[in-house]
């Protein structure tokens, strides 16, 4: 079945309608639970990475405000009566986060398990993103007619709470390969003057190789018809926003991640230089995506923008702007598409891609017959 396009012109939040508050009501509700939850089940809930540096007493003072607000816009939603719905279920949400045991909840000495899932990262990461980028979408939006809750923002979340749930594991299939393979072939010699060298020079070092190798792949996906049919799950957002991104195969999330952490693993970064890397890519991955108008001035000519991974979505032309960080790769390797301005249409021709998450987790999976859409439509025969 066809995903529908979403309206060209959506209305936004009516203030005064109960929608807006009804909303806020529900997601702060729901944050809430999950957040108790963690608290209830650190062992199995939670990231022993954070567990470690968490302000405890900022996040119970938080976790508090998040419930008592829940409550009070909830009760707001079901006055003002448009979404009744929304408000209800924020105010039930908050009501069984009290109900198990709230803010005050106790949480005891943590023994280290060997499983965990990533619940607290989800709801963190969510609350700080949304937080950021809601506000500056609303301010600076390129679509101004684009709602929050778009199309397709129900499977971009799904792909966004199992890539932040599944961490221990991706983690994992994103480092073993490394190891395994080119465990034998690494230099101590070379690994100890490439950590010696100052902090700086070894970050962009890093986002240059790393971007060369996510560079290679990412072609790869596009070009090769089997891999890009794993990819073209990321290619079917039809809006952009802060949470598009998100919408990764995990197929395509542990190659990338695999292979561009090769030359990482094997060159020997230092592990301070590694974690301002990584952070560098989670905000930049989530910002090339956004809703926002910005055209960032002559920092375009250095670091991939919001418009420049824009057009690597658009459904024409396609086979462009595949670096993530450094544009002068794609100049280099003549895929580069800068035009200026934005793209008008997203995704693929024919929406082939199903929505919704398992769907979109099998589709890759099934007999060519389902992609029949996309086959015709392959990369270098006008897929984007
Ligand atoms: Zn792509
Ligand atoms: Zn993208």
């Amino acid at each position: 079945m066809q995903p529908l396009r979403p309206p060209s012109s959506a209305p936004d939040f009516d203030f005064g309608d109960g929608r807006l508050s009804g909303a806020l009501s529900l997601g702060l509700g729901a944050l809430s639970l999950l957040a108790v939850l963690c608290f209830r089940y650190p062992e199995l809930l939670t990231t022993p990475e954070l567990r470690a540096v968490y302000p405890l007493a900022l996040v119970r003072t938080a976790l508090f405000a998040a419930i008592v607000l829940s409550l009070g816009l909830g009760a707001l939603a079901v006055l003002l009566g448009e979404r009744r719905r929304l408000g209800w279920g924020g105010t039930a949400c908050a009501g069984a986060a009290i109900a198990l045991g709230g803010s005050w909840i106790e949480s005891g000495p943590v023994d280290s398990s060997r499983h965990h899932l990533g619940l607290d990262w989800f709801v963190l990461d969510l609350l700080v993103l949304a937080l950021v980028f809601v506000p500056l979408e609303r301010a600076f939006a390129l679509a101004r007619s684009q709602r929050i809750l778009r199309f397709g923002w129900r499977t971009d979340l799904a792909h966004f709470f199992v890539s932040h749930l599944l961490v221990q594991v991706l983690a994992l299939l994103t480092l073993a390969p490394a190891s395994l393979l080119f465990g034998g072939i690494v230099s101590p010699r070379l690994q100890a003057w490439v950590a010696a060298q100052p902090l700086l020079l070894q970050f962009v070092a890093a986002l240059a190789i790393a971007d060369l190798f996510q560079y290679g792949v990412h072609r790869a996906f596009h070009a090769v018809p089997w891999l890009w049919r794993f990819h073209a799950i990321h290619h079917s957002s039809v809006a952009m926003d802060w949470l598009a991104g998100s919408r990764l195969h995990l197929v395509d999330v542990i190659v990338t991640r695999a292979v561009t952490f090769v030359p990482l693993f094997v060159l020997g970064f230092a592990p301070s230089a590694l974690v301002a890397y990584l952070v560098f890519v989670a905000v930049q991955a989530v910002a090339l995506h956004a809703n926002l108008r910005f055209r960032f001035g002559g920092l375009r000519w250095i670091f991939a923008t919001p418009a420049f991974h824009h057009w690597h979505h658009a459904v024409s032309p396609v086979d462009k702007n595949f670096a993530i960080h450094l544009p002068v790769i794609d100049r280099l390797f003549g895929t580069a598409y800068e035009p200026g301005g934005f793209p008008e249409r997203y995704g693929t021709l024919g929406d082939p891609v199903p929505e919704g998450w398992v769907r979109q987790l099998v589709w890759p999976l099934r007999r060519p017959r389902a992609q029949r859409g996309l086959e015709k439509n392959s990369p270098g025969a006008g897929v984007g």
